[in-house]
């Protein structure tokens, strides 16, 4: 068998990846494979014999990757240098790339200078592809995720916080008091005999009712109060950095908003209960809502549209259901 003699430039055309020689100081290609004409579209020679090579092969680089392909491509370091860069195609067909280039130094030609660079170009369009589609992915469940975050404390009815949102609010707020020594204060809410309002005008007027009380208890608050919808027709508000005096003076606006308002079918009140907890006071913030709830209760058993907070009343209240 005679020896097998390799053929270089036959084995690198057979290689999907593009292999380039250039000679920098020369500013002309000295070699490149037949993959160039897979991935560019073109025929190798459209580069190899065009008057200015280089200026070709930029017009067939994408405008906002030409930039980055000229830093790294023009003079790469001893280590070697990677860019990945769009290839405009005839027709408008787009891909991508990356090149990888590095100074081939030892070429007899140029002993001790000078020297080309040798460059492996890999068409990478799949790969950047489902790079995309993987990082859609990751945005569309990042939006999921956030969305999702929002449902949990969000009363769909209302739009207002939930009970977890509450719950979540009030950590917040004591931590925040713990800090800065300041009080923090509640205020329960429930509409006066609404089971007779449902009675009397049907289960969506009531709704529309429940939707009414959210919007004229978010519009006394202020941008640091929080008010949530705790159950069907009870709202609890979380004012943080307030003392007692506050917390009546905010609850006694909403009641008052609440029975001025204009009602469609017939007047609306309702009842309310505030608590204040100050820390260091040796009371724990854990009682504050239960706290909030007994003084409105006692607001119900004193005829109902009205205020109470839970420092005034006897003690110690025993709870009754609303109702
Ligand atoms: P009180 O003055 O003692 O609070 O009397 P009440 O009738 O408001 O109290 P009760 O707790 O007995 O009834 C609450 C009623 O609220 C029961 C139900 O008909 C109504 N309700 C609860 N959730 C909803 C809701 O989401 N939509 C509507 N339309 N009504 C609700
Ligand atoms: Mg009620
Ligand atoms: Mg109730």
């Amino acid at each position: 068998m005679p020896p097998v003699t390799p053929n270089l430039e036959a084995i690198l055309d057979q290689t999907l990846e593009v292999v380039w020689l250039w000679d920098p100081a020369g500013r002309r290609p000295v070699y490149v494979n037949r993959a160039f004409a897979r991935v560019w579209g073109r025929p190798a020679e459209a580069f190899l014999q065009a008057p200015c090579a280089q200026a070709f092969l930029r017009s067939t680089i994408h405008p906002d990757d030409r930039e980055r392909y000229g830093r790294s491509a023009a003079s790469p370091p001893a280590d070697g240098a990677a860019v990945e860069y769009r290839v405009l195609r005839p027709h408008g067909e787009v891909r991508w790339v990356r090149s990888r280039s590095k100074p081939y130094l030892d070429h007899p030609t140029h002993p001790g200078g000078g020297g080309w660079v040798i460059a492996i170009t890999e068409d990478i369009t799949e790969r950047k592809r489902h790079e995309d589609q993987l990082e859609a992915q990751r945005k569309a469940l990042e939006e999921a995720y956030l969305h999702l975050q929002e449902v949990v404390v969000t009363d769909p009815l209302t739009g207002a916080k939930n009970r977890r949102g509450l719950e979540a609010a009030l950590e917040r707020a004591v931590d925040d008091a713990h800090r800065h020594g300041s009080p923090v204060s509640a205020v329960a809410i429930d509409i006066d005999y609404f089971k007779v309002y449902n009675d009397s005008f049907g289960h969506p007027a009531g709704d529309s009712v429940i939707v009414a009380v959210a919007t004229i208890v978010q519009r006394t608050l202020r941008p640091t109060d929080l008010g949530a919808r705790v159950g069907g027709e009870e709202f609890t508000v979380l004012l943080p950095d307030t003392d007692r005096a506050g917390a009546e003076a905010a609850a006694e606006r909403i009641r008052r908003a609440i029975a001025h308002a204009r009602w469609q079918h017939s007047p609306v009140t309702a009842s309310l209960g505030c608590a204040t907890w100050t820390p260091g006071t040796g009371q724990s913030p854990a009682d504050l809502l239960a706290d909030a709830d007994r003084a409105l209760y006692q607001s119900k058993r004193d005829g109902r549209n009205r205020v109470t907070h839970r420092a005034d009343m006897a003690e110690p209240a025993t709870a009754v259901p609303a109702g």
